[in-house]
C-alpha cells in the first residue's frame, strides 16, 4: 500500500492505473477508521481492481463550535489497518492542497440537505459536497463505497451525482456495529464508560420503533414519542432530532408507508451521534 499527500501525486498514480484499464474503488473517510471504515474497503478490494482510500478530516464541514479540533486522528493505525484490508492507495492530503490560500469555491445541493443533520448543522453538507466532489475529479474513481449510517449524506451525494452528471457508481453498505448494538463511529472515542452504556439506547430505540412497526402501529408521532421515552432515561442525553421519513427523498411521514427512514441524532453529553434504520413495510 502506497500513502500519498499531494493531490499532484495522486492524480500522477491514478493516471498510471487507468492506462491499464482497472476498476478504481474508492472509500472516502475522515479516518481514526474502526470495522464500519474496514467493510467498506473490503468491498471495494473484492469488487474493484484497485482501491483508494482517503483520510482527510475536512475542516468545511465542521461548525464553528464543533470537534474540528479535537477530531480523533491516529494515521499510522489508520495505515495499518488499510493495508490489512488490501487498500492499494491511502490519500491523505493537506489542508493547503485540499484549500489553498484563495480558495473559494463551493458546491451546493438544496431540498435534501435541509432537513435532519442539514438543519441541526447548517452548512455541514455544502462541506461534503464540495469536499467530495474535489476527491471525485482528482481519483475519478468507477465506483465510491459510503456507509449507510451517514443515510442523509448518501442521498445528497446521490442527488449530486446525478443532476451534475458525474460517472461513476455509489454503493451504499450495512452500518456495522458493536456486538452490543452501538453503531461503530470514530466518535465513540470520546464516550466515557457510562456515556458509552447510554449510547445503546440510540440502537434500543429503533429497535423498539421497528417492534412498534411489526405490531402495526404506523402513527409516527407515537412511535417517535416511545423512541424518546427510551432515550432520555440516559442523564447525560439530549436529543438533536428523532425523525421518520421517506427513504427516498427525506420528506417526513405522519405515517408509516412503503420505505421509510427513521434517523435518530442524540448528544451524549457534548457527542453528537447518529444512527439509523430502513423500514419497508
Ligand atoms: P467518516 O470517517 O465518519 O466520515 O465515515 C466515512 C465513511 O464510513 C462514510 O461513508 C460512513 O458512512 C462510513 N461509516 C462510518 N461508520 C460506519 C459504520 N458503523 N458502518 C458502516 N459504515 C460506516
Amino acid at each position: 500500500m502506497k500513502i500519498i499527500r499531494s493531490i499532484s501525486s495522486m492524480k500522477k498514480c491514478i493516471k498510471n492505473e487507468r492506462k491499464k484499464g482497472p476498476k478504481i474503488g474508492f472509500v472516502p473517510t475522515m479516518g481514526y477508521l474502526h470495522q464500519g471504515h474496514i467493510s467498506l474497503a473490503q468491498q471495494s478490494v473484492k469488487e474493484c481492481d484497485v482501491t483508494v482510500m482517503s483520510v482527510y478530516v475536512n475542516p468545511t464541514q465542521f461548525g464553528l463550535h464543533e470537534d474540528y479540533k479535537k477530531y480523533p486522528r491516529d494515521i499510522k493505525s489508520d495505515a495499518a489497518l488499510a493495508k490489512e484490508a488490501g487498500v492499494d492507495y491511502l490519500f491523505v492530503p493537506s489542508d493547503s492542497d485540499m484549500y489553498p490560500l484563495g480558495f473559494s469555491s463551493k458546491v451546493i445541493v438544496s431540498n435534501v440537505t435541509q432537513m435532519l443533520c442539514g438543519a441541526s448543522r447548517p452548512g455541514h453538507f455544502d462541506g461534503v459536497t464540495t469536499i467530495v466532489s474535489k476527491l471525485f475529479n482528482i481519483i475519478e474513481p468507477n465506483t465510491v463505497f459510503f456507509g449507510q449510517k451517514d443515510a442523509q449524506q448518501i442521498i445528497v451525494i446521490k442527488k449530486m451525482v446525478k443532476d451534475l452528471n458525474i460517472q461513476l457508481k455509489i454503493k451504499a453498505l450495512p452500518i456495522v456495529r458493536d456486538s452490543d448494538g452501538l453503531a461503530m463511529s470514530s466518535r465513540n472515542a470520546y464516550l466515557s464508560k457510562a456515556q458509552r452504556l447510554e449510547a445503546l439506547s440510540l440502537y434500543q430505540a429503533l429497535q423498539k420503533a421497528k417492534e412498534l412497526i411489526g405490531q402495526g402501529e404506523c402513527n409516527s408521532a407515537k412511535i417517535i414519542a416511545s423512541m424518546k421515552r427510551l432515550i432520555l432515561r440516559g442523564k447525560s442525553v439530549r436529543i438533536d432530532y428523532i425523525a421518520i421519513v421517506d427513504a427516498e427523498d427525506l420528506s417526513f411521514k405522519k405515517h408509516i408507508k412503503a420505505k421509510v427512514l427513521i434517523a435518530i441524532a442524540v448528544f451524549i453529553g457534548k457527542v453528537r451521534l447518529i444512527d439509523n434504520l430502513i423500514i419497508k413495510v
